[in-house]
């Protein structure tokens, strides 16, 4: 009896311990997998602030029609406060500041009554909780989103005077296409890329970082050397959404100084990161924001036949701007095909203010453009 009371604990305790050591493995375990993520998500910061890529797969022509593209995401938020909007009289004067549309009700679903343009001028009759205001714009009544009106007179949007080289042959009747470059120099790829429009005596633009100018200033003086066009893609590629107006400012400034050290002249033409520019940013960048119509996803594949396939999937390239990143191989080796591709079918490769001029688009400050079709 004594000896099965002994055997029965010892059996006891030896699962006792075996489920202690379990459980200690497990916690050690959760620590490397904490520990892990931790050192991805370092990787992923250093990343972001060196090699950076753009988020846009595919934006369309209507972002520019800003209440849809924001409200729509707020649209279940809204729905909720419909229910009970509570309108304040008042009586001033307003300001679009951005293209935004007037609807007939307060609800992003209801028919377009006019499209308003940056600046045009209105009168608020009443303050909505639910994030609409009452309007009227001459003879019109109607709602529009409160976040796209201000009592601030906005900037005007000034057309700017165009950097081409005069000596430079095109032919008008050709079809054009302008390649752009973003997130470089690099020094490992984009003296690649420079090489291969070199060779076929071609020209692109270059949104360069600031502070990867500040690295690599002799390769941003290359890309001019040779003819392409140099514009910024900010000093630090933050979003510049989520900065404030004075960040927005700082940043800029500092892009400024920096393009004008290496290159010696004033810049004119910016890439905003991601593509990203909401109302605050247009009111505060007195440049015009250059996106594109063609993303060559060659910042998710990084392959050079998915990226020629994707411009080739287009068809018509006429007046479009192809997105793509000077930092990595994947891309100039893409680049060294595409390039001969393009010019045997005939598309004269130009720069964004060439293209815009023969395209007879009139570039102005605080406004953004997605291609020039
Ligand atoms: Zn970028």
């Amino acid at each position: 009896m004594k000896k099965t009371v002994i055997i029965i604990s010892s059996i006891l305790l030896i699962m006792l311990t075996s489920f202690v050591i379990y459980i200690l493995l497990q916690s050690k375990k959760t620590d490397n997998a904490v520990e892990t993520i931790s050192i991805l998500n370092n990787n992923y910061d250093n990343e972001t602030n060196n090699e950076i890529s753009e988020d846009k797969s595919n934006q369309s022509t209507d972002v520019v029609i800003n209440d849809k593209k924001d409200n729509d995401k707020q649209n279940k938020k809204k729905n909720k406060s419909n229910k009970n909007r509570i309108y304040k009289e008042v009586n001033e004067t307003v300001y679009a500041i951005t293209t935004v549309h007037i609807r007939e009700k307060d609800d992003i679903k209801s028919s377009i009554v006019t499209t308003l343009s940056l600046g045009d001028i209105l009168k608020r009759t009443a303050v909505g909780s639910n994030g609409w205001s009452k309007v009227k714009y001459n003879n019109i009544t109607g709602y529009i989103s409160t976040q796209y009106i201000s009592k601030e007179k906005p900037p005007k949007q000034e057309k700017v005077i165009l950097n081409v080289d005069s000596n430079r042959k095109i032919d008008p009747s050709k079809p054009m296409v302008a390649l752009t470059f973003d997130d470089g120099p690099n020094p490992n790829s984009t003296p690649e890329i420079l090489k291969t429009l070199e060779k076929y005596k071609c020209v692109a633009t270059f949104f360069d970082v600031g502070k990867c100018m500040k690295s690599y200033p002799q390769i941003t003086q290359k890309e001019e050397a040779i003819g392409c066009e140099v514009g910024s893609h900010t000093y630090a590629h933050k979003n510049l959404d989520t900065l404030s107006k004075d960040e927005i400012l700082e940043d800029i400034k500092m892009a400024e100084d920096i393009y004008k050290e290496t290159l010696g002249h004033d810049l004119t033409l910016v890439r905003p990161p991601y593509g990203d520019a909401n109302s605050t940013v247009k009111l505060t960048l007195n440049y015009p924001l250059i996106n594109w119509d063609v993303d060559t996803m060659d910042w998710k594949t990084k392959d050079k036949e998915s990226i020629i396939a994707e411009v080739n999937k287009i068809g018509n390239l006429d007046g479009r701007i192809i997105l793509m990143h000077s930092i990595y191989k994947s891309t100039a080796d893409a680049v060294a095909k595409l390039v001969p591709q393009l010019l045997k079918q005939g598309y004269e490769l130009v720069t964004i203010s060439e293209l815009a001029k023969y395209k007879q688009i009139e570039l102005k400050t605080h406004t953004s453009y997605w291609g020039f079709k």
